[in-house]
């Protein structure tokens, strides 16, 4: 298997509040010179170090925006521990973190006849990316669940595209609340692409729903669990092998 690439070392420039349930980390510095252009919803791989090993625990978050001399990347906030949050929750300007990465962009086909996002606040950083990229006159439906009215963001969408903001105090624990709203939507005609990213569960829902009552094909369709109830990346990872398995 080939090495893989050495992490790039980035500073944090700044860390605010975004909203209530998300805080915004700018990061800069030697990581940017050869960082590669346009890598908005693109996932990276950030470093933790682990007391009882030389390896790192990596964790998986998405560039929110990217300019010249800097990224953003947007984190939930979550009370369940882990080393991102915990460290997205404390870390101050001139802290210096290792990213891996970028993975490949999570762009929908912008060239479809109309677009479907759908996610929870995980996957928000990566819809916003993709709402502002796709062409103005772009039309469709953004189904995005939040944790509170205070989390929803401003998104610069085409006009044709409204966006449904659902409300989730318990991020994980109703994992029907996006597949339902989604199933109250009028599906347009034409060719769609449909973008969707949440908690396991309800990934798993929004899934059967797409492919088994809508027949969308495998092309039309990027489907993926962000994070999982009860399991750090790690268990979370294993369970979307054990997924991929009994599904392919
Ligand atoms: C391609 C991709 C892109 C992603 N982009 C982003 C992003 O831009 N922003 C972002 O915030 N997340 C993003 N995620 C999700 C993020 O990787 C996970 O939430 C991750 O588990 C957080 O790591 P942690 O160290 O905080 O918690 P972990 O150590 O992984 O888990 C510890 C505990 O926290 C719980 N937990 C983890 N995440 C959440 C959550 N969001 N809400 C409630 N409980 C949680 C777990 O169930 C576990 O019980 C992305 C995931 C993928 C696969």
């Amino acid at each position: 298997m080939p090495n893989r690439p050495a992490p790039r070392r980035f500073t944090v420039l700044d860390n605010r509040l975004l909203t209530p349930g998300m805080r915004r980390i700018t990061l800069g510095g030697d990581g940017m010179a050869d960082f590669p252009a346009e890598q908005e919803s693109a996932y990276v791989k950030l470093h933790f170090a682990q007391a009882h090993s030389e390896r790192p625990l990596l964790r998986t978050y998405t560039i929110r925006h990217q300019r010249a001399d800097a990224v953003d990347i947007d984190f939930v906030r979550h009370t369940h521990g882990g080393p991102a949050s915990r460290w997205a929750e404390a870390v101050e300007p001139g802290a210096t973190i290792d990213i891996g990465g970028p993975g490949p962009a999570k762009r929908v086909d912008a060239t479809a006849d109309w677009f479907l996002l759908v996610g929870d606040m995980t996957a928000l950083p990566a819809i916003g990316a993709n709402i502002e990229t796709l062409p103005r006159e772009a039309c469709g439906h953004a189904v995005i669940e939040v944790h509170d009215e205070a989390d929803i963001q401003p998104l610069d969408a085409p006009a044709g595209l409204t966006i449904d903001w659902r409300i989730n105090p318990s991020p994980g624990r109703r994992p029907d609340l996006l597949v339902d709203a989604v199933r109250e939507l009028a599906w347009r005609p034409g060719r769609p692409a449909v973008w969707a990213a949440c908690e396991f569960s309800g990934m798993r829902r929004l899934r059967t729903h797409f492919r088994e009552e809508r027949g969308l094909p495998r092309e039309a369709l990027y489907i993926s669990s962000y994070w999982q109830l009860g399991a750090d990346e790690t268990d979370h990872k294993a369970a979307k092998r054990a997924d991929a398995q009994e599904t392919a």
